[in-house]
């Protein structure tokens, strides 16, 4: 089966009949707005749809993915706009961008919550927190929930909740026909399997339903900071800190220059440094205590770990990773911290050049490991790390060598890699997206790709293709 052909030419009349029935605005190049609908968080992404489908519910939904199979427009779909590689938007063809539909209900009694599909994860943990609930996501507030949760959605209270895919009900999902169908645990198992970890291959999910869990509203949570060059003995302390540590606590090891920030002391700004920003999801004092020995380990120079608003937390990787820069991301697994990969870390960390290039290392484990691996798509679930290493620049200028840089880091890991986190892939290929499933569930996806998706509609994500 092949994909929808590509159409360059859009139909203005056929456009125009589209719009008396369409709720939401439909935007043309030429329209004012056209430039800021197009433009996703990944500023080295610059696509030109034909036409930006924003619909403000399940009924535009419907329409748009009618008049792209009547046209024979090729279709992206939008949430957040995060997709490292940029794949919530195309040249010519319909972007289906579902950014208006920003409904929220929370049931602080029954502890659940309705998200529509346009909502990011800031906008989500304001309505939770006012409960002191919230839905495990991820650790950037400006984030997708679709995406996210597509891919399976890991972040700050993952080792004590499980993923977010982990607390989700049901989903509204709006298949390739058009058709409206629910999936849970009772309905449409098949597709509900599929879409914990499968991303956006089955069709569009205009709702997710959310179990919510108990967070905060105060954690102790926040970086500690100390030179790159302690980063091995730092690495191997942590390794052993973490071995035995309660699943409330939640790490992920740090390196970059220091940014230029106001809590940041002029002397130590652009110098190499070495973090580890840590997450306790469970009560203060405890958290405190638990802690302890990291905060105490050699001469950290900067140290932000203490009491604060879980919603607070939540925002501090924000400014690292405003829209508009241009982002490339190389990601693995990886079993364990050995001393072979501590002086991997070590060696590339302290070649980081640029003043907005990254790595995050994650520590995985805890609730999300104890979950039945056949339970949903994701893969995964055993991993002891995810590396997300992240080659940035400001601009296109010096893009390239970082980007290298990223490539190089990863390279160097290779004999360490596992699996690979299906949300952290760039466009790599099939065998790639094959690794990040497994060869198990890859079939399987692609089975039932081949039962909601037989042409291959939603072809522009990390596809699963049905041949
Ligand atoms: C700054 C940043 C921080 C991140 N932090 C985390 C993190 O902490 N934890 C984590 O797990 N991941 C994280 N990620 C990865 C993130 O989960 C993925 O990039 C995710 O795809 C983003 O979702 P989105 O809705 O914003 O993206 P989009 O670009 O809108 O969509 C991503 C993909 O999902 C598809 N899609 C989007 N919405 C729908 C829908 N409703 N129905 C069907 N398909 C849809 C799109 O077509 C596209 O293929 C981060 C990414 C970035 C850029």
């Amino acid at each position: 089966m092949s994909p929808v052909a590509q159409r360059t030419e859009i139909d203005g009349v056929a456009v125009d009949e589209l719009q008396k029935s369409f709720r939401g605005e439909l935007v043309r190049p030429d329209d004012a707005g056209y430039d800021v609908h197009r433009r996703v968080w990944n500023g080295s992404i610059d696509r030109r749809p034909a036409l930006i489908a924003r619909c403000t519910g399940v009924a535009d939904v419907r329409a748009a993915i009618r008049f792209a199979r009547s046209q024979n427009l090729r279709v992206a779909v939008r949430g957040g706009g995060h997709s490292f590689p940029g794949l919530s938007v195309c040249d010519d063809g319909m972007l289906i961008d579902l950014g208006p539909m920003k409904g929220i209900r929370v049931d602080p009694e029954a502890r659940t919550a309705r998200v529509q599909a346009g909502v990011l994860l800031g906008e989500l943990d304001r309505e939770t927190q006012e409960f002191g609930l919230a839905v495990p996501s991820g650790v950037v507030t400006h984030t997708g929930v679709a995406g996210l949760t597509l891919g399976g959605g890991i972040g700050w209270v993952m080792r004590k909740y499980g993923l977010t895919i982990d607390q989700l009900l049901s989903v509204d999902v709006v298949t390739a026909d058009g058709e409206l169908v629910k999936a849970s645990e009772n309905e449409n198992a098949d597709l509900f399997w599929g879409v914990r970890g499968g991303g956006g291959n089955f069709g569009i999910v205009t709702d997710f339903e959310f179990r919510l869990v108990s967070v905060g509203p105060y954690v102790m949570a926040g970086p500690v900071f100390w030179p790159m060059e302690d980063a091995p003995e730092v690495l191997r302390f942590y390794r052993d800190w973490i071995a035995d540590c309660p699943d409330e606590l939640m790490t992920i090891a740090v390196q970059r220059r220091a940014p230029a920030l106001p809590i940041v002391p002029p002397e130590l700004v652009g110098k190499l440094v070495f973090a580890v920003t840590a997450c306790y999801a469970g009560p203060v004092e405890e958290g405190e205590r638990v802690l302890r020995p990291l905060k105490e380990f050699g001469s950290p120079v900067l140290d932000f770990c203490r009491p604060k608003p879980f919603l607070e937390h939540q925002s501090t990787f924000d400014p690292s990773f405003p829209h508009g820069w241009h982002y490339y991301v190389r990601s693995c697994d990886v079993a364990a911290l050995s001393d072979e990969v501590i002086d991997i870390v070590a060696e590339h960390g302290s070649h980081i050049t640029s003043p907005v290039t990254s790595i995050a290392l994650w520590q995985m484990g805890g609730a999300v490991g104890r979950i039945d691996d056949g339970a949903t798509a994701f893969n995964g679930r055993q991993a002891g790390f995810t590396f997300n290493i992240n080659g940035n620049s400001k601009t296109a200028d010096g893009f390239d060598a970082e980007r290298q840089w990223a490539r190089d880091y990863w390279s160097a890991l290779a004999p360490h890699h596992t699996s690979v986190y299906v949300n952290f892939l760039m466009e790599e290929g099939e065998e790639r997206v094959r690794d990040a499933y497994g060869a198990a569930k890859y079939d399987r996806l692609k089975a039932l790709k081949r039962k909601y998706d037989p042409t291959n509609f939603f072809s522009l994500n990390q596809n699963i293709k049905p041949d």
